[in-house]
């Protein structure tokens, strides 16, 4: 079943829901039933989109044993023919953006518009990666004895397991497949619950595309414990790769430790946003509208502590009320709607308990805050788009991610200790600044420990950059040349003549 017809049987209207149609595993190049499944829903409506198959550990065990096989020829073939197939699976997902983005819509939330956009970025790290793969170069270096040689080459790592998050359905696992299947490596993917269906489609591309048997496996599953298990401590998996949580995230590499897998860790963020006295605040709140409600707020790039010195305060809280005020929340399918909902019901509950901590120890209400009721909302998990101010530095909001719908704004007078303030979060993912003055935008990038900050900017991500954190925010880095080089391992040759 290619990826249009799998597509048809999602929704609940369709005759395959209501026959239990089980959607497969893919494992050494074949669509395998489970004995179990579990459902997918659309979290703007609850509705059930599909059922997924239940993979157990016996399944995991059989798709890395399929990549393990793989492996040995994979990792020989040409970097030109790697290429060649992460250039058709680019060109596919480019013709099935549309297919691929409603179906994002549906399973995730996010409005079509974003839907697109996210396919198209997914679509990046592939073209980027066919580029990238044929570039894996060596080098050599001088010996200090004149009858000797050094040579430098890059290997493939091995079989690699791979865990990705929903809030980026689509683009999270290209992120990860194109610079590892590019280096030779063989993969085994599991990704999140709540967007099996997307993982599915992808795959459905890379089989499409001509990937050999075993090469790409997926395998899909509720509760993701026991295969999480396997894949730390399997010894043929030779690299895990992480996006999500910093708290799964510390687990699973404490758990690879004891066999020192590689590991790639993609975590949380607490991201400042920095508004400096010299910023225009208009287009400081502008920036800080569209990039907070990215994705109703699931980012980890998103602002959580937005930082605005008291001469601009006022006039950027009014520019934010009012680009809040003119969002539009509802399903992400309708034209109309610029924000959708959230996950599952246990976000919008983090929402409501962070803004009740906050408004009970002093912080300001002026939009939003609360859940959106209305036929229209009654079966999604929606919350109000949401502006707090006089937020500080002891309310759970400036210290847990928020992931969610709710820009808190924090007044500073002083600048002193402004970095401090910037810095005083165990994570270290995304930070922003807003100035006119190069010195002092240089001077403060300099001093956040975050791994990408966005000067005047509110989208510095792309496949051809380096993203990823420090600290807590994690180990390593996925797009660009970086992206490559964690799937590779370095080979010396030392050659007496
Ligand atoms: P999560 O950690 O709960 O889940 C992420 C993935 O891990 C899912 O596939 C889930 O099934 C799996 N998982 C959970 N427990 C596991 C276990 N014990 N063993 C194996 N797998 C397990 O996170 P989430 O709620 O899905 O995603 C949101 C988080 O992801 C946020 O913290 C966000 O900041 C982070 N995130 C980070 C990036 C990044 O690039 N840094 C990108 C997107 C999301």
């Amino acid at each position: 079943m290619q990826l249009a017809e799998f597509i048809h049987t999602i929704g609940a209207d369709n005759p395959a829901l209501k026959k239990g149609y089980r959607q497969h595993m893919y494992i050494n190049g074949e669509w395998r039933e489970s004995a179990s499944t579990f459902l997918s829903y659309n979290p703007a409506t609850g509705e059930a989109l599909g059922p997924v198959a239940e993979c157990s550990t016996e399944h995991t065990r059989s798709a890395i044993e399929a990549a393990h096989t793989a492996f040995a020829s994979w990792r020989h073939t040409t970097a030109h023919s790697r290429s060649a197939l992460l250039y058709r699976t680019w060109q596919l997902m480019k013709e099935r953006q549309e297919e691929l983005a409603q179906l994002m819509t549906a399973e995730q939330g996010k409005p079509l518009k974003a839907a697109r956009n996210e396919v198209g970025y997914a679509a990046d790290f592939l073209l980027w990666f066919a580029e990238e793969a044929k570039r894996n170069y060596g080098e050599t270096i001088p010996s200090a004895r004149a009858d000797q040689r050094f040579i430098v080459s890059h290997a493939p790592v091995g079989v690699v397991a791979a865990v990705t998050p929903w809030n980026y359905p689509i683009s999270m696992l290209t992120r990860k497949l194109a610079p590892a299947l590019a280096a030779g490596c063989t993969v085994v993917l599991k990704p999140a619950e709540a967007t099996s269906l997307c993982a599915i489609a992808v795959f459905k591309l890379l089989e499409e595309a001509g990937f050999p048997a075993g090469v790409v496996n997926l395998l899909t599953c509720s509760e993701p414990r026991a295969i999480g298990e396997v894949f730390c401590t399997d010894p043929r998996v030779k690299k895990l790769t992480f996006t999500g949580s910093t708290a799964v995230g510390k687990q699973l590499a404490t758990a690879c430790a004891p066999s020192l897998k590689r590991v790639s860790m993609e975590l949380g963020g607490n991201a400042p946003f920095i508004v400096f006295d010299d910023a225009d605040p208009v287009r400081a709140a502008k920036g800080c509208a569209l990039v907070k409600f990215l994705n109703t707020g699931q980012a980890c790039i998103s602002p959580n502590r937005i930082l605005v010195h008291h001469k601009s305060h006022d006039s950027f809280v009014q520019t934010l009320q009012s680009r809040i005020e003119a969002m539009v929340p509802g399903n992400g399918k309708d034209p109309a709607t610029t924000i959708g909902p959230l996950i599952n019901s246990a976000a919008v509950e983090k929402m409501q308990r962070q803004v009740e901590d906050a408004l009970s120890k002093g912080a300001t209400l002026i939009c939003g805050g609360h859940k959106l009721d209305g036929e229209q909302f009654s079966q999604g998990h929606y919350y109000a788009p949401t502006l707090i101010t006089d937020v500080t530095q002891d309310m759970l909001i400036a210290q847990e991610e928020t992931f969610g719908p709710i820009a808190a704004v924090m007044r500073y007078d002083d600048e002193s200790d402004l970095m401090q303030i910037a810095n005083n979060t165990h994570y270290g993912l995304a930070a922003y600044i807003y100035t006119r003055d190069i010195s002092r935008a240089l001077l403060s990038m300099e001093q956040l420990d975050f791994g990408i900050v966005g000067i005047n900017d509110i989208n510095p991500t792309s496949a051809a950059a380096p993203f990823g954190g420090m600290n807590a925010s994690g180990l390593g880095r996925e797009g660009a040349r970086e992206g490559m080089s964690e799937y590779l391992e370095t080979r010396l040759a030392g050659l007496s003549l």
